[in-house]
């Protein structure tokens, strides 16, 4: 079983002509809304493929949240609610884009997990792998830092999104406690200080031996991905699919990790389904509403 902990938001899409650039403006040629944040979209991903995971998140007291609650009920996985802090908002995002397609994010912080929450530890840390997506550091350390008691056995998966943000030092400490650690390129260049992807994932390889880390996946939009383990590296060519929206195919092949390592699948056939997991996320706009069930996903991988 599966645990996923943090962020739910409530996205909006514009779909831009062109991307704006300052004192040019675009023309919002449709928009949309949908339920989004990273740890709810491989939550829901998950649930899609029959894996029921628990997921533990909060939203704000606002009616952004109420529909994100009214979503995530319909799906096949445990909601764990935890209450906001007071007057706090649902997390909100602002997404543009441009026909490449390329998606550019504005963030309105609203409601998040902070150290101090009320988590349901017990049940998390029953489960075989547990996907930690919090933004407060504080929190991610204190869920790095229980004992083996309460967390016996479970491996810890970290996407790479927020520790990206925190200064190189924070980020390796913390990083490197994960047993698997899931990134686009970007992100795996902020979180090592490198200006290019194999000097990222030279220094994430380099990391490896002094924590805990044992698999780093590293997505390159078109260009796949790329799978490591101490021993072997492996490069996985992306699908052809006529993209719509790519908002969500990071969380979509973040989940398509997890769930073939439940699986226990060879690091190319891992990277291959994350992979598939990818394309198929981006064929809908939005985050979840093209993320596919287990027989469509068997369906595209061999077809
Ligand atoms: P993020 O959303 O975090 O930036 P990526 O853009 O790297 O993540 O996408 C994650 C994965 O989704 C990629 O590794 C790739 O397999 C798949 N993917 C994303 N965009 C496309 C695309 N245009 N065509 C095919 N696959 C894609």
């Amino acid at each position: 079983s599966v645990a996923v902990i943090g962020s739910s938001s409530w996205d909006q899409f514009l779909i831009l002509d062109r991307f704006p650039r300052p004192g040019v403006g675009a023309v919002v040629t449709a928009c949309a809304e949908a339920g989004g944040g990273t740890a709810a979209n491989v939550a829901v991903a998950l649930a899609r493929l029959g894996v029921r995971p628990l997921l533990v998140t909060t939203v704000g007291d606002d009616a952004w949240g109420q529909r994100l609650v009214s979503e995530l009920s319909r799906e096949q996985l445990e909601l764990h609610l935890v209450p906001p802090r007071a007057q706090s908002s649902t997390d909100y995002c602002t997404i543009l884009v441009s026909p490449e397609p390329e998606r550019t994010i504005l963030w309105s912080p609203g409601a998040r997990l902070r150290l101090g929450d009320p988590l349901p530890l017990e049940r998390v840390f029953q489960c075989r792998v547990v996907v930690i997506d919090v933004e407060d550091d504080d929190l991610r350390q204190f869920l790095l830092d229980l004992p083996a008691h309460v967390a016996p056995r479970t491996r810890i998966v970290g996407p790479l999104t927020h520790l990206a943000t925190l200064p190189c030092e924070r980020a390796r400490r913390l990083a490197i406690q994960h047993d698997v650690l899931i990134g686009n390129e970007d992100e795996a260049c902020a979180v090592t200080g490198c200006t290019s992807v194999d000097a990222a994932l030279e220094a994430l390889r380099r990391w490896m031996p002094l924590g805990a880390t044992r698999l780093v996946a590293i997505s390159r939009g078109r260009d796949g991905c790329i799978l490591a383990t101490m021993r072997e590296t492996v490069r996985v060519p992306a699908f052809e699919v006529r993209a719509i929206d790519p908002t969500g195919a990071g969380d979509a092949f973040a989940a398509g990790i997890v769930y073939g390592l439940l699986r226990r699948l060879p690091l190319s056939e891992l990277g291959r389904l994350a992979n598939a997991m990818g394309a198929l996320a981006t064929r809908a706009l939005g985050a979840r509403a093209a993320l596919p069930t287990r027989d469509e996903l068997e369906a595209f991988l061999s077809g």
